[in-house]
């Protein structure tokens, strides 16, 4: 048992994780845990165990889509799509290798393009995704055919590109002023 882990842990997430009492209505509702090594459920008790390296180097915390279903499912308010987003700031600060190696690639080259263009650009997240996993042809037939049927397009939407520029380095002076 990792006593600090659940310190911090219930510090940053700003709620009382144990008033979980396991009724798993989290984990009936979620629509990927047949994907997941732990159910929802099996990580909120984890980590009020202490059981650190079991979260952190978990498949579900990259799996979770924060869909939030589990936390409208559950009877005592505890906001699972936060435990799951906080486990994962936490995987990555401490460097722990991912559940799921190709995750944080795809979350990393999500943001990238967020940040250039103020929106998602779908094209420009699998080129800077690939370039990261290099895994070139895995997939190409999917990619091909969104070209095809129109749901994808080769160029960005340049339309957001400056607000969203002006919003990053907004939060960048208001963070440098907090530190
Ligand atoms: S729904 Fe809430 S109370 Fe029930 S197991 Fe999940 S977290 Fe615990
Ligand atoms: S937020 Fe994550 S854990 Fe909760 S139901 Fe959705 S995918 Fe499952």
């Amino acid at each position: 048992m990792n006593e600090d882990f659940i310190k911090s842990f219930q510090s940053t997430v700003g709620q009382n994780i144990n008033l979980c009492y396991q009724c798993r209505k989290c984990a009936a509702g979620c629509p990927i845990v047949y994907e997941m090594d732990y159910t929802p459920t099996q990580i909120i008790q984890a980590i009020r165990l202490g059981m650190k390296d079991l979260v952190l180097k978990s498949k579900t915390i990259w799996l979770c889509t924060s869909c939030e279903t589990c936390t409208t499912r559950c009877p005592q308010d505890i906001e699972i799509t936060d435990v799951m987003d906080i486990a994962r700031k936490m995987a990555v600060r401490e460097k722990v290798v991912p559940g799921i190696k190709d995750i944080p690639d795809f979350y990393k080259s999500f943001a990238q393009i967020i940040r250039i263009f103020g929106r998602v650009y779908e094209f420009g997240v699998i080129v800077l995704f690939k370039l990261r996993n290099r895994k070139f042809t895995r997939d190409l037939g999917l990619g091909l055919k969104l070209l095809k049927y129109g749901k994808m397009s080769l160029l960005p939407n340049l339309g957001k590109a400056f607000q969203t520029k002006k919003m990053f380095l907004k939060v960048k002076k208001i963070e440098e002023e907090n530190r």
